[in-house]
């Protein structure tokens, strides 16, 4: 296997493929509006993987359509040297878009309850998509600049953080090449042109818990005969808020949302059962192992007290792991990037406590078998600079719309030219 940590001067080869590659501005933005007005949710992304994966035949790529249901894996082998991965998540979201673009989703599907929401792409997943085919579109262009084996996977359902898992486990990585090194980037609230690095812990390690408090119903008039499952289910979600404060050091933050809480049908019958779900957020897996401890000791402590029949049921899912990039890589694709973007574009920035299933490519170690895929991730921005307040920095800034939010809407110019860019300097660091 080359040396992938050993630094080489590719900087300015990208430039030149860059300078002498046709861009075809006016296709990419035509394909990502597209894909814009019509948003599919997670697992449903058939036009979305088909218009990809039209995009990848038409650059030249050998492309495997339906890797678990809707994925999408594009090789172009193109002599020895290393395989680089590059990846696009597809999926939309069940949000009624208002971001007012000329061509806003009007979009709807069915969801898995079987009810038709209006869909939205409002984590900019139709950029990735658009970005990364661009990419690959100028590196197969330029196929006499480098050699090895691109790599391109157009993934399902990132938003119920199932794809990457799915496609690991039908077999990703011995139908087709195992990389040498994995790439991806997320469009978010950040200037149009920018791109933020972290150069260990980009992002969290998430996971969701769905609870139900198993009590005993009767009649609301006669609540001593019953054991109530929404007081004792409130009694819970209230002293869950003490993990964050009072179990963990500042310095290793968590976050514990409880999103759902349904109990009941009517105001004077006490229920048999309450269910809430819990969405936690951590910084490494053995701080997402012992907040999910103390969910379930809180839950289970909070029963036993009001005097349940039964314990609490309580089941783990989408649980992605942290982001954690390889360090040397990071540098190196800095360092790439920064030959092809204006100066200052290429910022190293904190981590976040938002979550990404791009982690289970790396396969890390207690999840996977085998050794573990160095990656890097970054984001960057889509936002018009104008939307920045005075004193901006780095950061996402909370007065722009972001991501999962109605009114999430990067620009197609210059988002789209800078995903291309960003991505085809990082992967020709990597090629050979
Ligand atoms: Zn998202
Ligand atoms: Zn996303």
């Amino acid at each position: 296997m080359p040396d992938l940590t050993e630094p080489t001067s590719t900087a300015s080869r990208a430039a030149r493929v860059l300078d002498r590659s046709d861009d075809r501005t006016e296709h990419w933005r035509d394909l990502y509006r597209d894909l814009h007005a019509h948003p599919e949710l997670s697992g449903q992304e058939h036009r979305t993987a088909g218009a990809f994966a039209a995009e990848l035949r038409a650059s030249g790529l050998e492309v495997t359509e339906g890797v678990v249901g809707t994925g999408v894996v594009g090789l172009l082998r193109n002599g020895e040297g290393p395989v680089v991965m590059l990846r696009a998540d597809m999926d939309g979201l069940p949000i009624l878009e208002k971001s007012g673009v000329p061509y806003q989703s009007r979009y709807t599907q069915v969801n898995a309850a079987g009810e038709t929401v209006p869909t939205m792409h409002a984590c900019g997943h139709d950029m990735h998509v658009t970005a990364l085919a661009a990419a690959v579109d100028t590196l197969a262009q330029a196929r006499d600049a480098w050699h090895g084996t691109l790599m391109v996977v157009g993934q399902p359902a990132e938003e119920t953080a199932e794809g990457a898992r799915d496609m690991l486990e039908a077999g990703l990585f011995t139908a087709f090449p195992k990389p040498d090194v994995a790439l991806g980037q997320h469009v978010g609230p950040l200037p149009a042109g920018v791109a933020n690095h972290a150069r260990e812990l980009l992002m969290a390690a998430a996971c969701t818990l769905d609870v139900t408090i198993h009590g005993r119903g009767g009649h609301g008039s006669m609540p001593y005969v019953t054991v109530d499952p929404i007081l004792t289910a409130a009694y819970a979600v209230t002293r869950l808020q003490s993990i964050a404060s009072r179990e963990v050091s500042a310095e290793d933050p968590v976050v514990v949302t409880v999103g759902t809480f349904h109990a009941g049908t009517k105001s004077n019958i006490i229920p048999d059962t309450a269910t809430f779900t819990v969405n936690l957020r951590a910084r490494s897996d053995a701080s997402m192992d012992r907040a999910i401890d103390a969910v379930r000791r809180i839950v289970g402590a909070e029963a036993q007290a009001a005097r349940c029949p039964e314990p609490p049921t309580i089941t783990v899912r989408e649980n992605p792991p942290a982001t954690v990039n390889d360090p040397a890589l990071v540098d190196r694709v800095m360092a790439a990037q920064r030959a092809v973007m204006p100066e200052g574009a290429i910022r190293l920035a904190p981590p976040l406590m938002g979550s990404e299933d791009f982690s289970e490519f790396g396969l890390p170690k207690g999840r996977y078998p085998g050794e573990p895929v160095p990656y890097a991730f970054w984001f960057w921005g889509g936002m018009a600079p104008e939307l920045f307040p005075a004193g901006y920095a780095v950061g996402f800034s909370a007065s722009v719309p972001g991501n999962h939010t109605a009114a999430f809407a990067p620009l197609d110019e210059p988002t789209i030219a800078a995903g291309r860019r960003l991505m085809v300097a990082a992967a020709l660091e990597f090629l050979g």
